[in-house]
């Protein structure tokens, strides 16, 4: 079964309409690169829509302008177009859309969408701009494809929350499915940014998830041990790992993303940024 590429919103309606009431529309938006992480986005999305009757997977492919700030790697962002679309045929995508800029944007546009609470902390504050531009288009291919199911991976566990209450608070049909983290054997967790390590950051990198499990394994022997202390732990492990700065480290609830200082009493997560020269690295494990 060959792999449906559309790049206009016309055509994708077009491609779209038939395969509609015949089991879900699953759709899975992504910026490309695509690696094992988003592969197990479209298998999961697959094997949603063939457990619910047929439907159809649909990946967008967009280097979003919108959620990148001034200083960031849109530009630099790797496209690799003709791999993507071999990843998406091969885990069980039948539609790919790959909108130009101008497609999914006019020049003048001028309306913004923002999620205002779970937004705040963790990357929305070193990222500003970030979610807004997430919001504004997820909601636009939303609108454009009308899925029955988004997928999203849990690795960008505050995007997961914005969107969900995105959909929560503007009453989309759409019923959102996280999947869990894809990490490499040494515990890195996959990601299109990967590509920019050198192969001494690279060595390094797999010290974000280590000082995370070592966080975990600290709550999960001291339960009482104050959220501040075991930030500054990690915090500590984080600044050893060689070649890199520190972003942020924090401990947030896991349901309203507020940051815990005292005793964790309800489900929380351990997340961090950790930047290896010009390459922004996130990742987070949860506290029970
Ligand atoms: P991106 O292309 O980075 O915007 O990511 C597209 C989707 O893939 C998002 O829902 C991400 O959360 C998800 N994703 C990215 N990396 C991973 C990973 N290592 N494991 C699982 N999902 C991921």
């Amino acid at each position: 079964m060959s792999v449906d590429l559309v790049q206009s919103i016309p055509e994708l309606r077009a491609v779209l309409t038939p395969r509609r009431g015949k089991g879900p529309v699953v759709l899975v938006p992504t910026m490309g690169a695509l690696h094992a992480g988003h592969t197990a986005l479209i298998r999961r999305a697959s094997e949603l829509a063939r457990n619910e009757g047929g439907g159809a997977v649909l990946v967008s492919i967009f280097v979003n302008p919108t959620q990148f700030g001034p200083a960031e790697d849109f530009q630099r962002y790797p496209r690799p177009l003709a791999e993507d679309l071999a990843v998406c045929e091969n885990a069980g995508a039948a539609v790919v859309f790959t909108p130009s800029a101008e497609e999914l944007y006019a020049a003048n546009h001028s309306v913004r969408v923002e999620e205002t609470a779970l937004s705040r902390g963790l990357c929305g504050r070193d990222r500003p701009g970030h979610f807004p531009g997430v919001c504004l288009v997820v909601l636009k291919l939303f609108w454009i494809t009308l899925p029955d199911i988004a997928v999203f991976g849990e690795k960008d566990f505050q995007q997961l929350a914005v969107i969900r209450r995105l959909v929560r608070d503007l009453n989309i049909p759409v019923r959102i499915e996280g999947t869990p983290t894809v990490r490499e054997s040494d515990g890195l967790a996959l990601s299109s940014r990967n590509v920019y390590l050198t192969s001494a950051q690279r060595q390094a990198a797999p010290g974000i998830y280590r000082a995370l499990q070592r966080g975990q394994e600290l709550h999960a022997a001291q339960p009482d041990l104050p959220a501040a202390d075991l930030v500054a732990h990690v915090s500590a492990a984080l600044r050893q790992i060689p070649e890199s700065s520190l972003g942020y480290v924090a401990v947030v609830d896991a349901e309203s993303l507020e940051p815990v200082s005292g005793p964790l009493l309800h489900s929380a997560v351990l997340a961090a940024a950790v930047q290896f020269g010009t390459t922004r690295l996130i990742d987070h494990i949860g506290l029970v």
